[in-house]
Protein backbone atom coordinates (compact mmCIF):
# COMPACT_ATOMS: atom_id res chain seq x y z
CA UNK A 1 0.00 0.00 0.00
CA UNK A 2 2.62 2.86 -0.98
CA UNK A 3 1.68 6.53 -0.24
CA UNK A 4 -0.21 5.19 2.78
CA UNK A 5 0.55 6.04 6.62
CA UNK A 6 -0.32 3.90 9.28
CA UNK A 7 -1.41 6.41 12.62
CA UNK A 8 -2.39 4.33 14.61
CA UNK A 9 -2.14 0.59 16.35
CA UNK A 10 -5.87 -0.44 18.01
CA UNK A 11 -3.87 -3.16 20.43
CA UNK A 12 -7.59 -4.26 21.67
CA UNK A 13 -9.31 -4.99 18.20
CA UNK A 14 -6.06 -5.78 16.12
CA UNK A 15 -6.52 -3.50 13.68
CA UNK A 16 -4.41 -0.50 12.04
CA UNK A 17 -5.57 3.01 11.24
CA UNK A 18 -4.18 4.50 8.08
CA UNK A 19 -3.85 8.13 7.18
CA UNK A 20 -7.21 7.94 5.36
CA UNK A 21 -9.09 6.52 7.92
CA UNK A 22 -8.82 3.19 7.01
CA UNK A 23 -8.67 0.07 9.57
CA UNK A 24 -6.80 -2.81 8.71
CA UNK A 25 -7.27 -5.75 10.29
CA UNK A 26 -4.31 -7.97 11.87
CA UNK A 27 -3.54 -11.12 14.29
CA UNK A 28 0.69 -10.52 13.79
CA UNK A 29 2.18 -7.22 13.55
CA UNK A 30 5.57 -6.25 12.66
CA UNK A 31 6.93 -2.70 13.04
CA UNK A 32 9.40 -1.74 10.75
CA UNK A 33 9.11 2.38 10.34
CA UNK A 34 13.05 2.58 10.47
CA UNK A 35 13.93 6.37 11.76
CA UNK A 36 13.95 9.73 10.87
CA UNK A 37 17.38 12.20 10.33
CA UNK A 38 17.96 14.35 13.69
CA UNK A 39 17.94 17.99 12.43
CA UNK A 40 20.36 20.62 13.35
CA UNK A 41 19.10 22.89 15.89
CA UNK A 42 20.72 25.64 15.66
CA UNK A 43 19.85 29.48 14.60
CA UNK A 44 19.72 29.23 10.51
CA UNK A 45 19.21 25.81 10.62
CA UNK A 46 16.47 25.85 8.00
CA UNK A 47 18.49 27.70 5.14
CA UNK A 48 17.64 26.10 1.86
CA UNK A 49 21.84 25.13 1.59
CA UNK A 50 21.46 23.21 4.50
CA UNK A 51 20.83 19.25 3.46
CA UNK A 52 20.31 16.24 4.69
CA UNK A 53 20.69 12.88 3.20
CA UNK A 54 18.00 9.75 3.68
CA UNK A 55 15.52 9.31 0.94
CA UNK A 56 16.01 9.54 -2.41
CA UNK A 57 14.79 12.86 -2.80
CA UNK A 58 17.14 14.13 -0.39
CA UNK A 59 19.93 12.94 -2.66
CA UNK A 60 18.85 13.93 -5.83
CA UNK A 61 18.37 17.51 -4.05
CA UNK A 62 21.79 17.05 -2.55
CA UNK A 63 23.25 16.53 -6.12
CA UNK A 64 20.96 19.44 -7.83
CA UNK A 65 23.36 21.21 -5.54
CA UNK A 66 26.60 20.41 -5.78
CA UNK A 67 26.41 21.41 -9.41
CA UNK A 68 26.72 24.80 -8.54
CA UNK A 69 28.20 24.56 -5.31
CA UNK A 70 32.00 24.80 -4.84
CA UNK A 71 32.66 24.70 -0.72
CA UNK A 72 30.77 22.35 1.71
CA UNK A 73 30.80 21.98 5.30
CA UNK A 74 29.38 18.55 6.52
CA UNK A 75 28.24 18.59 9.91
CA UNK A 76 28.82 15.48 11.74
CA UNK A 77 31.72 12.76 10.81
CA UNK A 78 30.31 10.13 11.37
CA UNK A 79 29.46 7.50 7.91
CA UNK A 80 27.07 9.01 6.69
CA UNK A 81 28.59 12.27 6.89
CA UNK A 82 32.42 11.05 5.55
CA UNK A 83 31.06 9.37 2.74
CA UNK A 84 29.31 12.21 1.79
CA UNK A 85 32.32 14.49 2.63
CA UNK A 86 34.57 11.98 -0.01
CA UNK A 87 32.00 12.18 -2.52
CA UNK A 88 32.07 16.02 -2.46
CA UNK A 89 35.43 16.17 -2.33
CA UNK A 90 35.52 14.18 -5.40
CA UNK A 91 33.34 16.10 -7.30
CA UNK A 92 35.93 18.94 -6.89
CA UNK A 93 34.62 20.48 -4.09
CA UNK A 94 36.72 22.56 -0.79
CA UNK A 95 35.11 20.63 2.03
CA UNK A 96 35.13 20.80 5.65
CA UNK A 97 34.08 18.44 8.24
CA UNK A 98 32.49 19.18 11.80
CA UNK A 99 32.53 16.78 14.18
CA UNK A 100 31.73 17.59 18.17
CA UNK A 101 33.86 14.60 18.98
CA UNK A 102 37.84 14.54 19.44
CA UNK A 103 37.42 11.46 16.83
CA UNK A 104 35.43 10.89 13.75
CA UNK A 105 33.68 7.40 14.02
CA UNK A 106 33.70 7.98 17.78
CA UNK A 107 30.25 6.19 18.20
CA UNK A 108 30.77 3.01 15.53
CA UNK A 109 34.84 2.52 15.47
CA UNK A 110 38.02 2.06 17.60
CA UNK A 111 40.34 4.98 18.06
CA UNK A 112 43.00 3.16 15.43
CA UNK A 113 40.12 3.07 12.52
CA UNK A 114 40.05 6.51 13.39
CA UNK A 115 42.71 8.01 12.89
CA UNK A 116 43.41 5.99 9.88
CA UNK A 117 40.21 7.89 8.21
CA UNK A 118 41.41 10.61 9.36
CA UNK A 119 44.27 10.36 7.82
CA UNK A 120 42.38 9.14 4.68
CA UNK A 121 40.20 12.65 4.39
CA UNK A 122 43.21 14.62 5.01
CA UNK A 123 44.87 12.73 2.57
CA UNK A 124 42.17 13.61 -0.02
CA UNK A 125 42.02 17.50 1.11
CA UNK A 126 39.11 17.34 3.53
CA UNK A 127 39.50 19.81 6.11
CA UNK A 128 38.72 18.14 9.61
CA UNK A 129 37.29 20.91 12.79
CA UNK A 130 37.20 18.10 15.68
CA UNK A 131 35.67 18.60 18.68
CA UNK A 132 33.88 21.21 17.36
CA UNK A 133 29.86 22.48 17.39
CA UNK A 134 27.60 24.46 14.92
CA UNK A 135 25.91 27.13 17.22
CA UNK A 136 24.49 28.99 13.92
CA UNK A 137 24.30 29.19 10.27
CA UNK A 138 24.11 32.72 9.23
CA UNK A 139 23.12 34.43 5.23
CA UNK A 140 26.29 35.89 3.84
CA UNK A 141 26.47 37.89 0.27
CA UNK A 142 28.28 34.45 -1.69
CA UNK A 143 26.42 31.62 0.18
CA UNK A 144 26.05 30.85 3.95
CA UNK A 145 28.59 31.00 6.77
CA UNK A 146 28.80 28.19 9.37
CA UNK A 147 29.85 29.54 12.52
CA UNK A 148 31.47 27.50 15.27
CA UNK A 149 31.66 27.16 19.13
CA UNK A 150 35.29 28.04 19.05
CA UNK A 151 34.10 31.54 17.08
CA UNK A 152 35.10 30.60 13.24
CA UNK A 153 33.47 30.88 10.55
CA UNK A 154 33.09 28.69 7.87
CA UNK A 155 32.10 30.66 4.79
CA UNK A 156 30.26 27.78 1.71
CA UNK A 157 27.73 27.35 -0.22
CA UNK A 158 26.60 24.04 0.76
CA UNK A 159 25.99 22.65 4.31
CA UNK A 160 25.53 18.91 4.80
CA UNK A 161 24.32 17.28 8.07
CA UNK A 162 24.75 13.56 8.81
CA UNK A 163 24.58 13.98 12.70
CA UNK A 164 22.17 10.34 13.31
CA UNK A 165 18.36 9.73 13.44
CA UNK A 166 15.05 9.35 15.64
CA UNK A 167 13.38 5.88 15.78
CA UNK A 168 10.23 5.90 14.98
CA UNK A 169 8.86 5.23 17.66
CA UNK A 170 5.33 7.13 17.55
CA UNK A 171 2.89 4.19 16.56
CA UNK A 172 4.33 1.76 19.31
CA UNK A 173 4.53 4.36 22.00
CA UNK A 174 0.94 5.78 20.79
CA UNK A 175 -0.32 2.27 21.91
CA UNK A 176 1.25 1.65 25.19
CA UNK A 177 4.17 -0.64 24.04
CA UNK A 178 7.49 -0.08 25.24
CA UNK A 179 9.81 2.17 23.96
CA UNK A 180 13.34 3.33 25.63
CA UNK A 181 16.10 4.38 22.86
CA UNK A 182 13.51 2.48 20.27
CA UNK A 183 10.97 0.33 19.81
CA UNK A 184 11.62 -2.41 23.05
CA UNK A 185 12.06 -6.11 22.20
CA UNK A 186 12.89 -9.49 23.51
CA UNK A 187 16.11 -11.68 22.27
CA UNK A 188 13.22 -13.18 19.57
CA UNK A 189 12.15 -9.12 18.47
CA UNK A 190 8.96 -9.78 20.38
CA UNK A 191 7.83 -5.91 21.71
CA UNK A 192 5.79 -6.34 25.23
CA UNK A 193 3.11 -7.27 23.13
CA UNK A 194 3.62 -10.97 22.35
CA UNK A 195 1.12 -10.41 18.54
CA UNK A 196 3.57 -7.35 17.68
CA UNK A 197 7.06 -7.81 16.71
CA UNK A 198 9.89 -4.93 15.93
CA UNK A 199 12.69 -5.22 13.58
CA UNK A 200 15.62 -2.69 11.97
CA UNK A 201 16.66 0.47 12.87
CA UNK A 202 13.59 1.63 15.03
CA UNK A 203 13.87 -1.91 17.32
CA UNK A 204 15.84 -1.67 20.82
CA UNK A 205 17.73 -4.91 21.94
CA UNK A 206 19.73 -6.30 24.82
CA UNK A 207 22.32 -7.77 21.82
CA UNK A 208 23.68 -10.98 23.08
CA UNK A 209 27.77 -10.45 22.96
CA UNK A 210 26.24 -7.26 25.73
CA UNK A 211 27.05 -8.17 29.12
CA UNK A 212 24.27 -8.76 31.50
CA UNK A 213 22.58 -5.74 32.91
CA UNK A 214 23.32 -3.80 29.94
CA UNK A 215 20.61 -1.21 28.36
CA UNK A 216 19.03 -1.62 25.22
CA UNK A 217 20.69 -0.75 21.79
CA UNK A 218 19.74 0.48 18.28
CA UNK A 219 22.06 -0.84 14.80
CA UNK A 220 21.84 1.09 11.75
CA UNK A 221 22.13 -1.07 9.43
CA UNK A 222 20.89 -3.31 6.47
CA UNK A 223 21.84 -6.57 7.59
CA UNK A 224 20.79 -5.98 11.02
CA UNK A 225 17.57 -4.87 9.75
CA UNK A 226 17.80 -8.16 7.30
CA UNK A 227 18.36 -10.50 10.05
CA UNK A 228 16.41 -9.25 12.42
CA UNK A 229 13.22 -10.20 10.18
CA UNK A 230 14.50 -13.51 9.72
CA UNK A 231 13.85 -13.80 13.22
CA UNK A 232 10.62 -11.76 13.40
CA UNK A 233 9.08 -13.64 10.77
CA UNK A 234 10.51 -17.21 12.88
CA UNK A 235 8.65 -15.59 16.25
CA UNK A 236 5.38 -15.01 14.09
CA UNK A 237 5.59 -18.07 13.02
CA UNK A 238 5.79 -19.57 16.72
CA UNK A 239 9.29 -20.26 16.90
CA UNK A 240 11.24 -18.98 19.20
CA UNK A 241 14.88 -18.42 17.47
CA UNK A 242 16.86 -15.90 19.17
CA UNK A 243 18.55 -13.19 17.58
CA UNK A 244 22.50 -13.61 17.44
CA UNK A 245 23.71 -12.53 14.08
CA UNK A 246 27.04 -10.74 14.10
CA UNK A 247 26.68 -7.60 13.05
CA UNK A 248 28.65 -6.22 10.14
CA UNK A 249 29.16 -2.95 8.54
CA UNK A 250 30.75 -1.78 5.77
CA UNK A 251 32.17 2.15 4.17
CA UNK A 252 33.76 3.45 0.57
CA UNK A 253 35.51 6.69 1.62
CA UNK A 254 38.39 8.53 -0.30
CA UNK A 255 40.04 5.68 -2.03
CA UNK A 256 39.24 2.93 1.18
CA UNK A 257 37.02 0.22 1.13
CA UNK A 258 36.51 0.00 4.96
CA UNK A 259 34.45 -3.87 6.21
CA UNK A 260 34.10 -4.27 9.70
CA UNK A 261 32.48 -7.79 11.86
CA UNK A 262 32.13 -7.78 15.46
CA UNK A 263 31.57 -4.78 17.90
CA UNK A 264 34.07 -1.80 18.41
CA UNK A 265 34.11 -1.60 22.12
CA UNK A 266 34.86 -3.64 25.22
CA UNK A 267 38.26 -4.66 23.97
CA UNK A 268 41.52 -5.42 25.33
CA UNK A 269 43.53 -6.30 23.02
CA UNK A 270 44.33 -6.47 19.27
CA UNK A 271 46.97 -7.41 16.56
CA UNK A 272 47.37 -6.32 12.87
CA UNK A 273 47.65 -7.64 9.74
CA UNK A 274 49.38 -6.55 6.31
CA UNK A 275 49.92 -2.62 6.02
CA UNK A 276 48.19 0.22 7.48
CA UNK A 277 50.73 2.68 4.77
CA UNK A 278 49.01 1.10 2.01
CA UNK A 279 45.85 1.00 3.33
CA UNK A 280 45.77 -3.18 2.66
CA UNK A 281 45.48 -4.93 6.59
CA UNK A 282 43.16 -6.07 8.79
CA UNK A 283 42.83 -5.29 12.78
CA UNK A 284 41.32 -7.70 15.20
CA UNK A 285 40.00 -6.68 18.80
CA UNK A 286 39.88 -9.24 21.58
CA UNK A 287 38.05 -8.99 24.55
CA UNK A 288 39.93 -11.61 26.95
CA UNK A 289 41.13 -13.56 23.82
CA UNK A 290 38.45 -13.76 22.21
CA UNK A 291 37.69 -12.16 19.10
CA UNK A 292 35.13 -9.10 19.41
CA UNK A 293 35.75 -7.33 16.10
CA UNK A 294 37.68 -7.89 12.70
CA UNK A 295 38.09 -4.69 10.22
CA UNK A 296 39.47 -4.92 7.15
CA UNK A 297 40.48 -2.51 4.58
CA UNK A 298 41.10 -3.74 0.83
CA UNK A 299 43.56 -0.65 0.03
CA UNK A 300 43.31 1.82 -2.02
CA UNK A 301 41.26 1.23 -4.82
CA UNK A 302 41.44 4.28 -7.24
CA UNK A 303 43.12 7.92 -6.98
CA UNK A 304 40.37 11.28 -6.60
CA UNK A 305 39.71 12.88 -9.43
CA UNK A 306 40.48 15.76 -8.00
CA UNK A 307 43.15 17.47 -9.77
CA UNK A 308 45.35 17.83 -6.59
CA UNK A 309 44.22 14.27 -5.96
CA UNK A 310 45.47 12.47 -8.80
CA UNK A 311 48.66 11.52 -7.08
CA UNK A 312 48.53 8.04 -5.58
CA UNK A 313 49.95 8.93 -1.82
CA UNK A 314 50.82 6.45 1.04
CA UNK A 315 49.26 7.17 4.11
CA UNK A 316 50.90 7.23 7.57
CA UNK A 317 50.65 4.82 10.19
C1 LIG B 1 22.46 7.82 3.23
C2 LIG B 1 22.44 6.51 3.98
C3 LIG B 1 23.45 5.58 3.73
C4 LIG B 1 23.45 4.36 4.39
N1 LIG B 1 24.45 3.47 4.11
C5 LIG B 1 24.42 2.26 4.69
C6 LIG B 1 25.40 1.27 4.35
O1 LIG B 1 26.29 1.51 3.53
N2 LIG B 1 25.31 0.07 4.95
C7 LIG B 1 24.33 -0.22 5.86
O2 LIG B 1 24.30 -1.34 6.36
N3 LIG B 1 23.40 0.69 6.21
C8 LIG B 1 23.42 1.92 5.64
N4 LIG B 1 22.48 2.85 5.99
C9 LIG B 1 21.48 2.51 7.02
C10 LIG B 1 20.38 1.66 6.42
O3 LIG B 1 19.83 2.32 5.29
C11 LIG B 1 19.28 1.45 7.48
O4 LIG B 1 19.86 0.84 8.61
C12 LIG B 1 18.19 0.52 6.93
O5 LIG B 1 17.55 1.12 5.83
C13 LIG B 1 17.15 0.24 8.02
O6 LIG B 1 16.09 -0.46 7.46
P1 LIG B 1 14.63 -0.37 8.11
O7 LIG B 1 13.78 -1.24 7.25
O8 LIG B 1 14.71 -0.61 9.55
O9 LIG B 1 14.20 1.16 7.97
P2 LIG B 1 13.97 2.06 6.67
O10 LIG B 1 14.82 1.59 5.55
O11 LIG B 1 14.12 3.46 7.16
O12 LIG B 1 12.45 1.77 6.29
C14 LIG B 1 11.37 2.20 7.11
C15 LIG B 1 10.18 2.50 6.22
O13 LIG B 1 9.01 2.66 7.04
C16 LIG B 1 8.24 3.73 6.51
N5 LIG B 1 7.37 4.24 7.59
C17 LIG B 1 7.75 4.84 8.75
N6 LIG B 1 6.67 5.16 9.50
C18 LIG B 1 5.58 4.74 8.81
C19 LIG B 1 4.16 4.80 9.06
N7 LIG B 1 3.66 5.32 10.18
N8 LIG B 1 3.33 4.30 8.11
C20 LIG B 1 3.82 3.75 6.97
N9 LIG B 1 5.16 3.68 6.69
C21 LIG B 1 6.02 4.17 7.59
C22 LIG B 1 9.28 4.75 6.06
O14 LIG B 1 8.73 5.64 5.13
C23 LIG B 1 10.35 3.81 5.44
O15 LIG B 1 10.12 3.57 4.10
C24 LIG B 1 22.44 4.07 5.33
C25 LIG B 1 21.42 5.01 5.59
C26 LIG B 1 21.44 6.22 4.92
C27 LIG B 1 20.34 7.23 5.20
Amino acid sequence: MPSTRALRIDRERKEIELHDGARVAYDHLALTTGARVRKLDCKGASHDAVHYLRDLPDARRLVERTRTARRAVVVGGGYIGLEAAASLRQKGLDVTVVEAEARVLARVASPSISVIMQRAHTRHGVSLALGRKVVAIHNVADGVAVELDDGAWLSCDLVVVGIGVLPNTELAAGCGLEVASGIVVDACVRTSDPSIVAAGDCAAFVPYWSPAGRAACRIESVQNANDMARTAAASILGRSEHYRAVPWFWSDQCDLKLQMAGVSTGFNDFAVRGSVDEGKFSLFYFRDGRLLLWTASTGHKTTCSHASCSQPVRGQA
